[in-house]
């Protein structure tokens, strides 16, 4: 069994991942969880787990990353989710191009320079209404799992315009187009819609390079992925594990001391 070099730590939102690596920068175990409200004992019994599942090399070292990196006690270093996402999708798809990182609470783009470094990005962490926790809290209020929604809006129908610009009020909204006899799918095509005019304005403001990548939770959902590239009229390139981008890239930084 290759031994684990580094190990990277997401202390998102929403929930917490970790990634270990071997010395060649291999992944040898993940791991994802919903983000507990503490987070230093949580992030300290992953940790305890990929230790004792797997052979870990001397002097193997641990980034934290994410939203709750500082409460990462066991960490020997915290770099900002920018940079560990960067890094992480860099090493996935071993290019240089824009990256759309949607989390449960913030959102982000980042345009990624050749060495795998941002070059640039802009962020968006006060107001729900562009990140996951717009999606869930709205699939929430038509009884939908987060995990169902991507299938039924990237599904051909009818679209409701949502308006709001604001997670309550487009929750209001929902309610009087339910009365109204609105068909759910075309609901949920509207809310994909109005997340999505967010982050394509965000994209044009980093004056974005292509390609296109995605990364974070939201990256999973394929309505997101179709009306980005449609909007942009390109090709959406996503990792195969696109929750786990930041963690990875944190392992892979850790590799690096
Ligand atoms: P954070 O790093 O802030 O904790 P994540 O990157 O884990 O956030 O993303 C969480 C978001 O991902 C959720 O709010 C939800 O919208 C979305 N999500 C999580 N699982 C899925 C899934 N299986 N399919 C589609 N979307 C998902």
């Amino acid at each position: 069994m290759t031994a684990i070099a580094g190990i990277g730590i997401d202390a998102g939102s929403t929930t917490c991942k970790a990634v270990a690596v071997d010395p060649s920068g291999a992944v040898v175990a993940t791991a994802l969880e919903q983000a507990l409200p503490r987070i230093a004992d949580q992030t300290a019994a992953m940790l305890d787990g990929l230790r004792s599942a797997h052979d870990v090399a001397p002097g193997a070292r641990c980034v934290a990353t994410g939203y709750g990196r500082r409460l990462v006690e066991c960490a020997d270093r915290r770099v900002t989710e920018i940079t560990c996402h960067a890094r992480g999708v860099f090493d996935d798809l071993g290019r240089a191009g824009t990256l759309v990182d949607i989390g449960g609470q913030d959102s982000k783009v980042i345009r990624i320079g050749p060495d795998g470094r941002p070059a640039d990005f802009v962020m968006n962490d006060k107001c729900a209404a562009g990140t996951g926790r717009f999606l869930e809290y709205t699939a929430g209020r038509l009884g939908l799992d987060v995990a169902d929604l991507g299938g039924r809006v990237a599904a051909p129908g009818s679209e409701e315009q949502i308006t709001s610009t604001c997670t309550v009020f487009a929750e209001s909204e929902i309610i009087s187009l339910l009365a109204r006899g609105a068909e759910v799918d075309a609901i949920l095509k509207g809310l994909h819609r109005s997340l999505t005019v967010r982050l394509v304005a965000m994209v044009r403001t980093v004056g974005w390079e292509p390609p296109l990548m995605m990364s974070g939770g939201v990256a999973r959902n394929a309505g997101v992925r179709a009306m980005i590239g449609e909007a942009l009229d390109t090709e959406v390139i996503v990792p195969e594990h696109p929750q786990l981008t930041g963690a990875h890239g944190a392992a892979l930084l850790a590799l690096e001391g």
